[in-house]
């Protein structure tokens, strides 16, 4: 049975939604998730994704991706309840904080996880009391000046103190499965991938003569960029060289990627509403019912850029501003953007917001963070 599948970015579905569910909105189109899932599945043939959840932490977004046989990367206690409300398999999940309490340790345990991430000693001989049940990936870091976000200044360890933290791990009697990179968000070309692949292919073969643990698996984190206002190689392009270097791997290493964004990314909206006008200087400000401290906060934390649009058209267009609804001077959404003159009650669509957007929104000023609406869900 097929249930009919809309577009919900389309203008009059969009103020369809509106009218149900009020503004701001995010609106998450499931079908756009399977389309970014089969996508990067084609890019990377044979590599198992976990869907990161850290950039748009949602049910249905999840439970979609789990529906395509896909996997998931866990990284919080409340990612862990979030999985275990909706019976997932933990089986399919994977925890990759390289920094826990013991209590998010047990948490993930209890629901069933059984791979971790660590990256220095101390971490490691956090596992020793769940020896039994706990293996880890070791996560290596390669810095990435070019990516927007830069994840390997944070984490990971030196490639060279690598093998020596298996050695610490086999000797605590903890199953080392393999290594882990994450490159940094929004990668501009697969270099880096690349060279991490390389590095952990001689890692994994380092630590195996040693016998250091199972050492059957690659996971190659995330990184794969989405379009925002400025043009990105198509995904099979960007993974051609990753393709190449992952054909050379010994037949028995799985690989795994940890895609957020590029899951994430295009599959959402944000739709807000015009509360208010001035004219200041000559030019019209427009005050929305959603902003920098709302789903428009990824301009901030995550350096993105979203196309904005008007519903409604008309001319002229003059350089107009759009501005957030809290009383902070800095919640200003976009300057010099060609607009039409708009009225109260217009609505203003931000296009791929579905990334490090509302999953970063506050409820400062008490503006409530957008209402999360998921169409096309299975
Ligand atoms: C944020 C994060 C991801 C997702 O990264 P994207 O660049 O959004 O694909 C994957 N793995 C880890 C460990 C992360 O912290």
């Amino acid at each position: 049975m097929s249930k009919t599948v809309i577009d919900p970015f389309q203008p009059d579905q969009i103020q369809r939604l509106v009218a149900e569910f009020g503004s701001p909105l995010l609106i998450i189109d499931c079908e756009r998730v399977r389309t970014q899932y089969r996508k990067l599945h084609r890019a990377l043939p044979g590599v198992d994704l976990h869907y990161a959840l850290k950039p748009l932490p949602h049910a249905a977004v999840v439970q979609t991706v789990v529906a395509l046989g896909g996997w998931l990367d866990l990284a919080t206690t409340g990612e862990v309840h979030l999985a275990r409300s909706l019976n997932i398999d933990a089986e399919r999940c994977i925890h990759t904080h390289p920094i826990k309490r013991d209590i998010d340790i047990r948490n993930a345990l209890d629901y069933g996880v059984r791979t971790f991430v660590a990256d220095n000693p101390d971490e490691v001989r956090k596992f020793k009391p769940y020896a039994d049940r706990a293996r880890l990936l070791l996560r290596v870091s390669f810095r990435s000046p070019g990516a927007v976000v830069d994840l390997s200044r944070k984490f990971g360890c030196d490639p060279e103190d690598a093998v020596q933290l298996a050695r610490l791990a086999a000797k605590l009697g903890i199953d080392v499965q393999g290594f882990s990179f994450h490159v940094g968000s929004q990668a501009a070309d697969a270099l880096k991938h690349v060279e991490a692949i390389e590095v952990c292919t001689r890692l994994l073969a380092a630590a195996r003569r040693e016998k250091l643990g199972t050492l059957d698996t690659l996971d190659i984190g995330g990184g794969f960029p989405i379009e925002y206002t400025q043009h990105v190689v198509d995904i099979g392009r960007f993974c051609a060289p990753i393709r190449k270097v992952l054909a050379a791997l010994p037949k028995r290493v799985r690989v795994i990627a940890e895609p957020g964004r590029y899951i994430a990314g295009p599959s959402a909206i944000g739709v807000a509403s015009v509360m208010g006008r001035a004219k200041r200087e000559g030019h019209w400000w427009y005050y929305l019912d959603d902003g920098m401290y709302g789903s428009y906060s990824g301009q901030l934390y995550d350096h993105a850029r979203y196309p904005v649009e008007s519903l409604r058209r008309g001319e002229p267009l003059r350089p107009s501003v759009l501005a957030g609804p809290t009383c902070d001077s800095i919640d200003v959404i976009a300057e010099n953007l060609m607009l039409p003159e708009l009225r109260q009650g217009d609505l203003i669509v931000g296009r791929a917001m579905g990334a490090y957007t509302w999953a970063s929104a506050s409820e400062f000023n008490f503006f409530p963070k957008a209402t999360v609406v998921a169409v096309n869900q299975a």
